[in-house]
């Protein structure tokens, strides 16, 4: 009887494999056996014994077990690199990628075998381990070659995060190993919120689009023109959607009409006798930075001798501010809904490092679906974690007591004037209030809320944890961050995922009016002033 305890290969002979005493198999050459029972450190489960003369190789377990851990050593460090390429994927810590290529799965394909077809619904993120594919798209009805890719490269991350349809055909150019995970699978490794949308979309157009790149893509100072007020009081005159602090905001389109625009326009001189010169700059530095669905856009920044130009993305829907006066309170899920959208503008910032400071429903706009986004970035600040800053800003409403006791603050102010928010949104009005600043700080120190007898358990306690005076203790700064903002039970109904994907049916949307484009905003007279020239140079890098 032959017994080994080592994975063995057969050069020549006979062996007969038995358990208990019964006949299982034989085995002839270049058949391998043995190699479970030392992998897994467990008792053979055969007797394998010798028919014939039987010459064989054997390797003992050590070696065995070495040759099989730096194998798959070096996959895993291979996969994990290939995913950090990815831009999805690349914040995710090594814990995080370890998990996602623990539920990852090689699928073999032959020449030609189509992985993803255009126009299908996506739910596989792939890498390619070993081959090449070749990326096609529909042109006028034949299938036009976008690129070729290979080994390390990945296609499909779209289809984790957005339900999307495959914008390109994947095919196999020869024999191709993909690795690949479903968008099921991955939820349920890795929490959605970790990641930052990229619109691939975009880049695999970008790749397509000839190299050249066309002036008339970009938008021209020179190529805009105001929209005038059609009828009423002001008729004939340009349309003003908004008058701030510091300057105004106007309806713009472009010469060939089609897109609208927002235009803030700031007179330098202004900015320069108020101080705020890095606050602009770091406004616009912000804005051209930022990729947010729950973010206003900027598509263009202007200045001349006079002003600074910011050129927006129009909200049609106008402010909520109005909308809150025009309805007195919101009803619960138009208050959560609007509440979701500033949590999800507040974790893409927060992550990006920057603190808004400035949330209240005038800087909350409406877009034509209902959602919100935040504008006005004009007392935004990038602030080092750990790090407090002393400065002295934010409107006297929304104020956290830290900076109005100079404490030194960071982002748990955020936090403290999301509780602010969601009260003013249900109540119609904010918890500390007064005609002078001096009585609402003094009230905003007392700390005490009182709730009207119709704001719902849930409501009452969501406001009173992100109002906690201490910023250690508020919801949204402690231990798990955003995400106990986001699991509160007032928030219980919301599909988050739903709602960052844009597929939620936003209930503000009865809030819109129809009609001009205009009709969501208050009207204002045309500007007289006359702004004198700046010549500082303050706004050398706007
Ligand atoms: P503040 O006094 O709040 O500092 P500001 O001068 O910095 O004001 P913004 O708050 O950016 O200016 O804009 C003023 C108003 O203009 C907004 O409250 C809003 O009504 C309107 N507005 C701003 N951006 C847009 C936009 N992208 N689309 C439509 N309206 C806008
Ligand atoms: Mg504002």
């Amino acid at each position: 009887m032959l017994q080994l305890y080592f994975p063995s290969t057969f050069l020549d002979g006979e062996l007969r494999v038995t358990q208990a005493g019964r006949d299982l198999r034989q085995l002839t050459t270049g058949d391998v056996f043995g190699e479970l029972a030392i992998l897994y450190n467990c008792k053979r489960t055969a007797t394998v014994s010798a028919k014939t003369v039987v010459r064989l190789w054997y390797m003992e377990r050590q070696t065995y077990r070495t040759i099989i851990t730096n194998k798959s050593k070096k996959k895993r460090e291979q996969l994990m690199g290939f995913l950090k390429t990815s831009r999805t994927l690349k914040d995710l810590n090594d814990v995080q990628l370890s998990k996602i290529i623990d539920s990852m799965e090689e699928v073999k394909y032959q020449d030609k075998d189509v992985i993803v077809r255009e126009g299908a619904e996506a739910n596989t993120f792939y890498i390619i381990l070993k081959g090449e594919v070749l990326v096609t798209k529909n042109v006028n009805g034949h299938q036009k070659q976008i690129r070729r890719m290979g080994k390390g490269e990945h296609f499909g991350e779209q289809a984790l995060i957005r339900e999307v349809l495959r914008t390109a055909t994947c095919s196999a150019d020869g024999p191709v190993t993909c690795f690949s995970i479903d968008k099921e699978v991955f939820e349920e490794t890795i929490p959605i919120e970790h990641l930052e949308l990229f619109d691939d979309s975009k880049v695999l157009q970008e790749a397509q689009a000839p190299v050249k790149s066309s002036p008339s893509s970009t938008l021209r100072f020179k190529d805009l023109v105001p929209v005038f007020y059609q009828e009423g009081r002001f008729q004939g005159d340009p349309v003003t959607l908004g008058v701030g602090g510091f300057g105004r905001v106007e309806l713009m389109t472009t010469v060939n009409h089609g897109t609208y625009y927002a235009m803030k326009r700031v007179s330098k001189k202004h900015i320069v006798a108020k101080r705020q010169e890095e606050h602009m700059l770091f406004e616009k530095k912000i804005l051209k930075a930022t990729q947010c669905d729950f973010i206003v856009r900027l598509h263009a920044a202007f200045k001349d001798t006079r002003y600074i130009y910011m050129v927006m993305e129009f909200c049609v829907g106008g402010e909520i501010w109005t909308k809150l006066k025009e309805v007195g309170r919101f009803d619960e899920p138009v208050a959560v809904f609007c509440t979701a959208c500033v949590v999800e503008a507040y974790a893409y910032l927060h992550k990006k490092n920057i603190m808004y400071r400035d949330l209240k429903p005038e800087n909350l706009m409406l877009d034509v679906k209902g959602y919100v986004k935040l504008v006005d970035f004009g007392f935004a600040k990038e602030m080092v974690r750990g790090e407090k800053t002393y400065s002295f800003v934010g409107t006297p409403e929304y104020m956290a007591p830290e900076i109005i006791k100079n404490q030194g603050h960071d982002f748990a102010v955020d936090f403290w004037s999301l509780g602010i928010l969601i009260y003013e949104l249900l109540v119609g009005s904010p918890p500390f209030s007064s005609s002078e600043p001096q009585k609402i700080y003094a009230k905003i120190l007392d700390g005490v809320l009182k709730y009207p007898p119709y704001l719902s358990e849930a409501a009452k306690s969501i406001i009173s944890k992100l109002c906690r005076p201490r910023p250690g203790q508020r919801l949204g700064n402690t231990k798990n961050g955003i995400k106990d903002v986001r699991h509160h039970r007032w928030f219980s109904n919301m599909n988050w995922h739903k709602l960052r994907v844009g597929q939620l049916d936003a209930p503000t949307v009865r809030l819109i009016r129809k009609g001009p484009c205009y009709i969501n905003f208050d009207r204002f007279p045309v500007d007289q002033t006359k702004v004198d020239e700046e010549f500082s140079g303050w706004d050398r890098d706007f």
